[in-house]
């Protein structure tokens, strides 16, 4: 399996525009927004929560915080797990929600640790990973932000990667490993949150590229807040992702609609890499009879 198709494979996750986007990211315990019914759909999984990434404070993005805590509270699990939470620095409305919680949930069984974040920010993770928010354009006043998972990497000079080993061994014993060597910053997923298309560079050659696509034709676009099928499939050629991730489709889609477009684009743009969409068709739940 690649390291693109890896890292999907630990991403779970809902999006509905106006209603809900939440992605979990299990190697970093990362919660990528807190949209409403997070809690119900990741039921013990809460526990394996160790901080939540807000892009911006709008509802179908920050909804389902409260529960989350409160489930955290009184669920079956580490009650005394410590979470923090990172969001926009100056967002009104999480600076809101965060009153509200104070004023509603009550005392909490564990600490919760809220942190305002400014662009290119690095925040350690897990091993030698890092949380890198950056600038989305999202049509508000304010700072909205957009999320890297960034690896600090080491590799060969290229001046050095065709040399014989024994030359090489020679190198490293006279004059150290730093002499031949050098580091970089690779990104394992770039999460743009709600936004117009980001601009390729700060997603380059990414391995998960998941990005907001609400909408699947550029005309039904009235205000410039977010981006189409269309222009996120060609940045993500441009950057040379190795994997794209579709998200938050305006519900005024139908499935079919939705896959159809998305396979004509892949075509028609000749993209290469594995494309991936999220979407959920309503489902009501009836009584069931025993
Ligand atoms: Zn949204
Ligand atoms: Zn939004």
């Amino acid at each position: 399996m690649t390291l693109a198709l890896e890292i999907l494979d630990n991403l779970y996750g809902f999006s509905l525009a106006k209603y809900a986007t939440w992605f979990f990211y299990k190697p970093d315990h990362l919660l990528l927004d807190v949209g409403e019914g997070v809690s119900v759909a990741m039921r013990n999984m809460i526990y394996g929560i160790n901080s939540v990434a807000i892009t911006h404070g709008h509802g179908d993005h920050i909804a389902g915080l409260p529960g989350l805590l409160r489930s955290r509270a009184s669920s079956m699990g580490d009650k005394e797990k410590p979470l923090t939470v990172y969001y926009p620095k100056e967002d009104r409305s999480i600076n809101k929600l965060y009153r509200y919680i104070k004023d509603t949930v009550g005392k909490l069984t564990f600490e919760v640790c809220w942190q305002e974040l400014e662009e290119n920010q690095k925040i350690p993770l897990a091993f030698n990973r890092y949380l890198v928010p950056f600038a989305s354009h999202h049509g508000e006043n304010g700072l909205t932000l957009g999320y890297k998972i960034v690896e600090h990497r080491t590799r060969l000079k290229l001046a050095y990667r065709d040399l014989p080993q024994q030359e090489l061994i020679n190198l490293i014993k006279q004059h150290g490993k730093q002499s031949v060597s050098e580091s970089y910053d690779h990104i394992l997923l770039c999460f743009s949150g709600d936004s117009m298309v980001l601009n390729p560079q700060i997603f380059d050659h990414a391995e998960v590229l998941l990005h907001d696509t609400t909408f699947l034709k550029a005309e039904d676009r009235d205000e410039n807040t977010h981006a189409t099928v269309e222009e996120v499939l060609l940045a993500a050629k441009t950057a040379q992702v190795a994997a794209v991730g579709l998200f938050h489709f305006s519900a005024r889609y139908r499935h079919p609609e939705i896959v159809e477009t998305i396979t004509k684009l892949v075509q028609d743009l000749q993209i290469t890499c594995p494309v991936f969409y999220i979407f959920s068709n309503p489902s009501p739940l009836s009584l069931r009879k025993i």
